[in-house]
């Protein structure tokens, strides 16, 4: 199997549960051994992912008002870089960050596999949202911006979905993305314990550069990196510590311990830093289009989330604004 990043050979790492997880020789990428089924996406975020508690969502829809949050504060930060125009949101679920983006300004539509929650979205929130998946969807228009928030290492070929991304994003326009770092300071201490290896929802845990090459080699340039900072309820906290300690000899003494947490507070997630670092200035000759890699660093508090993310906005060679 090569690296879907650099196409290096790959070798056996590490088992979890029934997954091979394999490690790139070359770039250290870390990619699940996995033949997709034809059905993958569709059994993979099925309404149990969204209900069930298990990998994904205790019930996502209760998450609205925290999603919606989420989802005006990414507009508010693409504003740093790009008027609000029109977004596409990748994984739409159920329209909570497009929603949220709207409020920031923003038009546009989303993509999601799940026909309840693209319904959901339309009928609901009166947010356009599609159902199916981003490989084989075709727009007749491009976008300002394609959103791509915690996506990215779902995808069984990224390259192949971020090649749909960029030919629906105009010249000059932007990507924001957002997944786990494997070379954050939590994911180096817990090792193959690392909460973020999850397959089969999650494929590929990836490294800060190794989102940029993919990125670059669609003609996208890193324009700024951070880390989000973001807020889950208490309900989620709980799904996700509990499905993620599942096999752990902790398992017990912290699922007893956070049962004490109530469903309706929330929670940092990761906890709050300090303000994402500046971008990077533009350069001039540089491609039409440019990324932004907001870096996960490390956090102290690894019971609500052991792992960090960073958010890759891909956007313009244009001087940021304010
Ligand atoms: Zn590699």
């Amino acid at each position: 199997m090569k690296c879907p990043v650099c196409g290096a050979s790959t070798r056996r790492h590490f088992t979890h549960g029934s997954y091979w997880i394999r490690a790139c020789d070359d770039c250290s990428h870390k990619v699940a051994e996995f033949a997709a089924a034809a059905d993958h996406v569709a059994t993979t975020y099925d309404d149990d992912y969204f209900e069930g508690g298990a990998a994904g969502y205790q019930d996502y829809l209760s998450e609205a008002e925290i999603l919606i949050e989420h989802g005006r504060r990414y507009g508010q930060l693409m504003t740093n870089y790009s008027k609000a125009g029109k977004v596409f949101d990748v994984g739409a679920a159920a329209g909570f960050l497009l929603k949220g983006y709207m409020q920031a300004g923003w038009y546009g539509e989303g993509i999601e596999p799940n026909a309840r929650m693209a319904e959901y979205a339309r009928t609901r929130l009166g947010v356009p949202v599609a159902t199916g998946n981003l490989e084989s969807f075709h727009a007749d228009t491009v976008f300002d911006l394609v959103s791509m928030i915690q996506i990215l290492a779902h995808f069984v070929d990224p390259r192949a979905a971020l090649k749909v991304a960029a030919s629906i994003t105009r010249p000059g326009g932007f990507w924001l993305v957002e997944t786990w770092n494997r070379e954050s300071l939590t994911a180096r201490l817990f090792g193959k314990r690392w909460h973020e290896y999850s397959p089969p929802s999650v494929l590929h845990w990836f490294s800060p550069k190794g989102v940029s090459k993919l990125a670059s080699e669609f003609g996208f340039r890193e324009l700024g990196r951070g880390r989000p900072n973001k807020w889950i309820s208490g309900r989620h906290a709980k799904s996700l510590i509990r499905y993620r300690l599942e096999n752990s000899h902790l398992n017990w003494p912290i699922t007893s311990l956070i049962r004490l947490l109530p469903d309706r507070v929330n929670l940092p997630y990761p906890p709050k830093a300090g303000p994402p670092s500046p971008p990077l200035p533009s350069s001039p000759g540089c491609p039409a289009k440019v990324i932004i890699c907001p870096l996960g660093v490390t956090h102290r508090r690894i019971w609500l989330k052991l792992s960090e993310m960073k958010t890759l906005p891909f956007g313009s060679a244009a001087t940021p604004r304010g």
